[in-house]
C-alpha cells in the first residue's frame, strides 16, 4: 500500500509515522520550504502523549515536555490566588503526565522520526482526484503524486475538505485573538512547575512550562476579527490592553520578545461526519478545526493517526473498509472535542458575561475536583487506552 500525505504538521507527520510502522510506502508533501510552525508551543495532553508513546516516541516526548505538577487560577487584576491544586489525581487516573512542548521542537522531533530528508518541501497541493484503483494529488509546479490513498492533513483551511464535502465551509470566529510566545521561566509570573492562568474581564493570560526552563505564554484578547497589528508591536499593544492587570502579567509583558510573539485569530468549524471520499481522507485540523480552549486540536490529530493505523491493521487489503472504519472511529470523538472547546471558550471569553462571572466565583471555591474532572473527560476516549 502507498499513502500520499499532504501536510507535514503534527497530523500529517504522525500519520506518516503510523502508516510507515505497518509497512506502508509513505510520501509526505508540504507547501512550506522549511520547518517553521506558526505558534510557540502546545500542551500535549495525556491522550496525545499516549499516541506519541504508541508511535515509539516516549523518550523524545518526555525530553521535550515541561513538568506541570500543579494548576492555579489567579485574579487577573489583584493577583490573588483563586485556587491552586495538584495535577496528581489526573495523572493517576489517566496514567500519563501531560507535556507542554515548544511547537518547533515537537515538529522537528516528528520530522526526524519520520525522516526529514524524505519530506517533499515546497510542494503546494492544488487539487486531488481519486478513482477505482488510486488517488492522486497535483501540485502547483504541475507534478503529481499517486498512491492507494491520499491523506489530507492540510490544516484548518484545508483545500481537500472542499473536495470531500463537495464545497467550501465557513469557519466561525470565536471572538478573541491569541498572542503567544516563549519567555524564560520567572517565578514572579508563575511557579516553574505550574500551569498558571490569570483571569478577568473575559480575558486570560496563561503560562505553562516547556523544556529548557521556558514558559509558553499566551494572552487571549476578546476583540473583533480583521484588525491588524504590525509585527514587533505586541508589547505596546498588550501593555495597553492589560495595563490594570497584576504585577505578574506586567512582568510577563516586559519579558516577552515582541518580534517573536505570534498573533492568531481564533476560529472553529462545526463538526461534520464525512471525512472520506473514495480513497481520500481528511485528518487533523482539516477534519476538525477547534478553538484551542481545551488544548486538544493537535492531540486529536495524533489520535486520528493512531486510529488510521488501527483501521488499516484491521483491513490491510481493503482501502474502503479501512477508511470507513477510520471515519467511524474518529468523527464522533473529534466532533465532541470541538464542541467541548467551543463551550469552554464561550465561558472563558464572556459570550454571556454573567456565566463568566459565575465561573470566576466557582474558581474561588475550587479544590481542583471540577477542573480536573473536565480535563479528564477530554482526555478519555482516545484510541490508546493503556
Ligand atoms: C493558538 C493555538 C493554540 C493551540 N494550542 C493547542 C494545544 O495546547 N494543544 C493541542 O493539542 N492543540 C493546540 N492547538 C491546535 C493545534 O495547533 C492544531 O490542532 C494542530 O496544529 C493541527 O495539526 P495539523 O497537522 O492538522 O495542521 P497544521 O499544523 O496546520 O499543519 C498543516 C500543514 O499542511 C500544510 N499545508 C496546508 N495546505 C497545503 C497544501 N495545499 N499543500 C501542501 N501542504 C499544505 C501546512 O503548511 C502545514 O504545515 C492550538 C492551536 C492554536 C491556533
Amino acid at each position: 500500500m502507498k499513502a500520499v500525505i499532504i501536510g507535514a504538521g503534527m497530523g500529517g507527520l504522525t500519520a506518516a509515522i503510523a502508516l510507515k510502522q505497518i509497512g506502508f510506502d509513505v510520501e509526505v508533501y508540504e507547501r512550506v520550504t522549511e520547518n517553521k510552525p506558526v505558534g510557540a508551543a502546545i500542551s500535549v495532553w495525556s491522550n496525545g502523549v499516549k499516541c506519541l508513546n504508541y508511535l515509539g516516541l516516549e523518550k523524545e516526548a518526555a525530553e521535550l515536555g515541561g513538568i506541570m505538577d500543579t494548576m492555579s487560577y489567579v485574579d487577573g487584576f489583584d493577583g490573588s490566588t483563586m485556587c491552586r491544586f495538584s495535577m496528581a489525581p489526573l495523572i493517576e487516573e489517566v496514567g500519563q503526565r501531560p507535556y507542554p512542548m515548544a511547537r518547533a521542537e515537537l515538529q522537528l522531533m516528528l520530522m526526524n522520526a519520520y525522516g526529514i530528508d524524505d519530506i517533499h518541501f515546497g510542494k503546494k497541493m492544488v487539487s486531488v482526484t481519486d478513482g477505482e484503483d488510486s488517488a492522486t494529488a497535483t501540485f502547483d509546479d504541475g507534478t503529481t503524486a499517486t498512491g492507494d490513498i491520499v491523506i489530507a492533513a492540510d490544516g484548518a483551511n484545508s483545500l481537500v475538505r472542499e473536495y470531500v464535502l463537495g464545497g467550501p465551509v465557513q469557519r466561525s470566529y470565536a471572538g478573541y485573538v491569541n498572542f503567544n510566545g516563549l519567555v524564560p521561566i520567572d517565578e514572579e509570573i508563575g511557579s516553574a512547575t505550574e500551569w498558571t492562568t490569570y483571569v478577568g474581564d473575559s480575558r486570560r493570560v496563561s503560562v505553562m512550562p516547556v523544556s529548557g526552563d521556558r514558559f509558553y505564554f499566551f494572552f487571549d484578547v476578546t476583540m473583533p476579527s480583521g484588525e491588524t497589528l504590525e509585527r514587533g508591536a505586541a508589547r505596546e499593544f498588550l501593555a495597553e490592553e492589560f495595563k490594570d492587570w497584576a504585577p505578574g502579567v506586567q512582568k510577563l509583558i516586559n519579558s516577552l520578545e515582541p518580534d517573536k510573539v505570534n498573533r492568531v485569530e481564533i476560529f472553529d468549524l462545526d463538526p461534520f461526519d464525512t471525512w472520506v471520499k473514495g480513497r481520500v481522507a481528511l485528518l487533523g485540523d482539516a477534519a476538525h478545526n477547534t478553538t484551542p480552549d481545551i488544548g486538544q486540536g493537535g492531540c486529536s490529530a495524533m489520535e486520528d493517526s493512531v486510529a488510521l493505523q488501527f483501521a488499516f491493521t484491521n483491513h490491510p487489503d481493503d482501502v474502503h473498509a479501512a477508511l470507513a472504519e477510520y471515519q467511524e472511529a474518529r468523527a464522533g470523538r473529534a466532533g465532541d472535542l470541538v464542541l467541548r472547546a467551543r463551550k469552554r471558550s464561550e465561558v472563558t471569553h464572556g459570550k454571556d458575561p454573567e456565566k463568566t462571572e459565575e465561573w470566576y466565583e466557582e474558581l474561588r471555591h475550587e479544590d481542583g475536583a471540577n477542573v480536573l474532572r473536565g480535563i479528564i473527560g477530554n482526555i478519555k476516549g482516545g484510541p490508546v487506552t493503556s
